[in-house]
């Protein structure tokens, strides 16, 4: 098994990419810490993940990834409960918006920046403090998106927070590789979970022909390449982007 003996942090990890995650992680062998805004919801996942007796262990956390204090709790958790932290997935977001000169700031900017780039900003400076700390390797991976490389309709706030976490993953790996700690961001493209689900049919048609199987991307898919970039058959990949957009980016 690829992460038999890894212990990891998914946050978004109830649903969707996430949530598929942690199901791929466990099954590596991997303990997971599912962390979620929803505590019910991250409840009801480890649960059901726990009763397909898959080979790794789980457990479940609260947390609001735009507080720091939070983060820094759920870093806590994950060494408390399982005794020492090798992998954060910085996962968790929130996407949508609306033509930027309708925007009001105080709903159209600052809520998702706080959620989508800061949010990944608290994850990898916590973990990698506790990385560091524990004097051990550790692994960085975060969530960005083809928009984060590129200007798309109604993604202004979008595109801003998830090209930051671009930004954050090259300055991490470059300033903690001296920690043995490495920092991947990974662009989905057109994913099939709740956060895609809400656009009408017609749009999630146009989505998925504009991907090369002219469909959208299994969240599983997502997760098999998440499951390897965290494994150490990743140790030579570092401070880059990892497009898993089934050619998106491409054409
Ligand atoms: P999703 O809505 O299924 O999952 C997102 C999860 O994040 C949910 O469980 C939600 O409760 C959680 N979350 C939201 N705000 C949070 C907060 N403040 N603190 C903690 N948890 C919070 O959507 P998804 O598609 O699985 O999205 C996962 C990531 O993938 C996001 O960062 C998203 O921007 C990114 N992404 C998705 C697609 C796509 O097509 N689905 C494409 C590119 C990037």
């Amino acid at each position: 098994m690829r992460l038999e003996g890894k212990v990891a942090i998914i946050t978004g990890g109830a649903s969707g990419i996430g949530r598929a995650t942690v199901e791929k992680f466990v099954r590596e062998g991997a303990k997971v810490l599912i962390a979620d805004i929803s505590l019910e919801r991250a409840q009801q996942a480890s649960d059901e993940i726990a009763a397909t007796g898959a080979a790794g262990a789980t457990a479940a956390c609260q947390v609001d990834v735009s507080v720091f204090t939070e983060v820094e709790a759920m870093v806590a958790k994950a060494v408390e409960v399982f005794g020492k932290l090798d992998v954060i997935f910085n996962n968790a977001g929130i996407a949508g918006g609306k033509p930027l000169l309708d925007h009001d700031p105080s709903v159209d900017y600052e809520p998702m920046i706080r959620v989508d780039q800061d949010g990944v900003y608290y994850g990898i400076l916590a973990a990698g403090r506790q990385f560091r700390d524990q004097g051990t390797p550790g692994v960085i991976i975060s969530t960005s998106s083809i928009y984060g490389e590129q200007a798309a309709e109604l993604s202004f706030t979008y595109s801003a927070a998830k090209a930051a976490v671009i930004s954050f993953t090259r300055s991490a790996a470059y300033e903690l590789a001296q920690f043995g700690i490495r920092a991947v961001a990974i662009t989905p493209g057109r994913v099939g979970t709740a956060i895609i689900n809400q656009f009408s049919d017609e749009l999630k048609a146009t989505f998925a022909a504009e991907q090369m199987r002219n469909k959208m991307t299994e969240p599983s898919e997502i997760a098999d390449v998440v499951a390897f970039l965290a494994s150490d058959e990743a140790n030579a990949i570092n401070g880059t982007v990892v497009h898993v957009d089934d050619g998106y980016s491409s054409f």
